[in-house]
C-alpha cells in the first residue's frame, strides 16, 4: 500500500468512528435534499434537461480544439491576455510573474477549485504575496489552514460554534452563535481587503466560446468585488469549462444552482469579457485568462473516460455518496473529493498513486443517478480499477482470483469447501475479532454473515426426494 492509500485509510477509519461529525454532515445535507428536489420539480422535465446538458457538454468536449480557439480569439480581441498553461507549474509561474511585474502588494481571491488544484495560494505565499479568500467558506478554511471539505461547501464540516471560536481566536471578535453576525465579522475584514488589493483572482464556472466570456456564479457578491475593484483580474480556467453558446447558460446556470446548492438560481451571475473598455466607468485595467490543461488533454484522448470532462463541479455526487458522507472530504487528500474526485484524480495525478480511490465505493450508482450531466461515475470507477490491475497486477489479488476460478470450475471441490466452512463457522464465532480469527480484518467491526445450514444443492435434492 502506498503512502497516499495508507493516509486515506487511516483518515477514513478515524472519520468513520467520529459519530458527531457524521451526524453533523447528515444534518447539513438534509435541508439540501429537500430544496434540491423542490427546485428540480420546477423544471418541466429534469430528466430531459439532463439529457440536453449532457449533449451540450459532449459537443463542447468532443470539439474542444475548435471552441477553445473561438473563445481565445474573442477574448483577445477585447484586450484580454490569454495564457495556455500545459501544467500546474507553468500556471503558478505565470500568475506569480504577473503579480511581480505589477509590484502587487495584496491579492484577493474568490472561490476556485482549479486554483486549489494547482496550489496557487501556497505558490503566491512562497513568493511573498498575501492572498485572502473572499468566499466566506473558503475564508473560514483558510483561517484554519485547511483545504476545502467539499467542492461547493468548503466549510460544511464546521458548526457555528466552531466558526465563532475561530473568529474569536483569529480576529478577536466577540463569540456569537448568530449566522448573520458571523457573516458581518468576516465582511468587515473583507471590505478592507477589497479596497487594498491590487490583484483579484477568480476561477470560472463556464467559458462561452461564442462570445469570448467567462461566467461566474456565486451567492455572496464576493466574486464581483474580487474581479472588479483591483486593477488586475486573473481568471484561472480549466479547458473543459467551455460551452459553445451564450444561450447554453439558460440551462446550465439554474441546473448548477439546483444540483449544487438546492437553489433555483444563484444570487449573482456575471459574465466577464475583457478589461475595462474606453468609456467604461469600472472594471480591471488588465484581464488575464489562464487556460489550464494539467493532463486534461490526456483524459480527452481516452475515449472511454473522456466524459469525466463533462463535470460542472456541482458537488451533487458527493452529497449522495455513502462513502463521502462517512469518511468526509478531508480523508481523500485530493482537491476534488467524492465520486468525481475518485474518477479524475488518478488521471490528474497518476493512476498507481491514486488507484485506491476507485475502491472507496460501494458501486451503488447513486452518484451516476444524481449527476446532472449524466456522467457514468460508478462505471468509470470500475474502469479505473481495471486499468490499475492491467497496468500493475497485484500478486495477492491475482492468486485469489485464480483460486476462486479453479474452485468455482470444480463443483465437487466447491461442495467440499462449503461443508468445511459450515463445520468451521462455530469455531470462528468463538474467536471472532481476536488474533486467532482468520477473518479478523472483516470481523473487527462487523459480524461475518452466517452460512446457510444447508446448501442449495442439498435443499434441492431434499425437495425432489419423494
Ligand atoms: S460528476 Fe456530475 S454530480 Fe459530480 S460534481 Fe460533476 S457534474 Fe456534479
Amino acid at each position: 500500500m502506498n503512502t497516499f492509500a495508507r493516509t486515506f485509510h487511516e483518515a477514513a477509519r478515524r472519520q468513520t468512528a467520529d459519530m458527531r461529525q457524521r451526524d453533523w454532515i447528515q444534518t447539513t445535507l438534509a435541508g439540501y435534499y429537500t430544496r434540491r428536489d423542490e427546485f428540480k420539480n420546477r423544471f418541466q422535465s429534469w430528466s430531459a434537461a439532463c439529457d440536453m446538458a449532457a449533449a451540450i457538454k459532449w459537443e463542447a468536449v468532443n470539439h474542444l480544439d475548435r471552441y477553445l480557439d473561438e473563445l481565445v480569439e474573442k477574448l483577445e480581441a477585447r484586450g484580454t491576455k490569454v495564457f495556455w498553461s500545459p501544467d500546474a507549474q507553468e500556471a503558478r509561474d505565470y500568475i506569480v510573474g504577473v503579480a511581480r511585474q505589477h509590484q502587487v502588494r495584496s491579492i484577493i481571491k474568490s472561490k476556485s477549485m482549479t486554483a486549489e488544484e494547482i496550489h496557487l495560494n501556497e505558490a503566491l505565499a512562497q513568493a511573498g504575496f498575501e492572498v485572502v479568500e473572499s468566499d466566506l467558506g473558503e475564508y473560514i478554511v483558510q483561517l484554519r489552514h485547511e483545504p476545502p471539505y467539499h467542492l461547493v461547501f468548503p466549510a460544511m464540516h464546521l458548526t457555528r460554534q466552531q466558526i465563532s471560536d475561530l473568529f474569536h481566536d483569529r480576529l478577536g471578535s466577540e463569540p456569537t452563535n448568530n449566522p448573520q453576525e458571523l457573516t458581518m465579522i468576516a465582511r468587515r475584514v473583507m471590505r478592507r481587503k477589497y479596497c487594498e488589493a491590487d490583484m483579484g483572482i477568480s476561477g470560472a464556472n463556464f467559458a462561452i466560446a461564442e462570445t469570448g466570456m467567462i461566467s461566474i456564479t456565486e451567492n455572496e457578491g464576493n466574486a464581483r468585488l474580487t474581479t472588479s475593484l483591483p486593477k488586475i483580474h486573473v481568471a484561472i480556467v480549466g479547458i473543459e469549462k467551455v460551452l459553445p453558446k451564450l444561450s447554453d447558460l439558460a440551462l446550465f446556470l439554474p441546473m448548477l444552482a439546483t444540483s449544487g446548492a438546492g437553489q433555483p438560481i444563484t444570487c449573482y451571475n456575471t459574465l466577464y469579457g475583457g478589461p475595462r473598455q474606453p468609456g467604461e466607468p469600472d472594471g480591471p485595467e488588465e484581464f488575464h485568462v489562464v487556460l489550464l490543461d494539467n493532463r486534461r488533454t490526456e483524459l480527452l484522448a481516452d475515449a472511454e473516460q473522456r466524459e469525466a470532462l463533462h463535470c460542472i463541479r456541482c458537488g451533487a455526487c458527493l452529497n449522495v455518496c455513502p462513502i463521502f458522507k462517512n469518511v468526509g472530504g478531508h480523508s481523500y487528500g485530493t482537491t476534488y473529493q467524492g465520486p468525481i474526485g475518485s474518477v479524475i484524480t488518478p488521471h490528474l495525478r497518476g493512476l498507481q498513486d491514486w488507484k485506491h480511490l476507485s475502491q472507496a465505493s460501494s458501486l451503488c450508482g447513486a452518484c451516476t443517478e444524481t449527476c446532472p450531466v449524466k456522467i457514468n461515475l460508478h462505471h468509470h470507477l470500475l474502469h479505473n480499477r481495471r486499468n490499475a490491475v492491467r497496468a500493475r497486477p497485484v500478486f495477492r489479488e491475482k492468486l485469489l482470483q485464480i483460486t476462486f476460478a479453479s474452485v468455482m470450475r470444480r463443483p465437487a471441490l466447491y461442495q467440499f469447501i462449503a461443508r468445511l466452512a459450515r463445520i468451521a463457522q462455530p469455531l470462528q464465532r468463538l474467536v471472532q475479532g481476536t488474533l486467532l480469527d482468520p477473518l479478523r480484518a472483516w470481523t473487527k467491526t462487523r459480524l461475518f454473515p452466517p452460512l446457510a445450514a444447508k446448501s442449495f444443492r442439498e435443499q434441492w435434492r431434499e425437495r425432489k426426494a419423494p
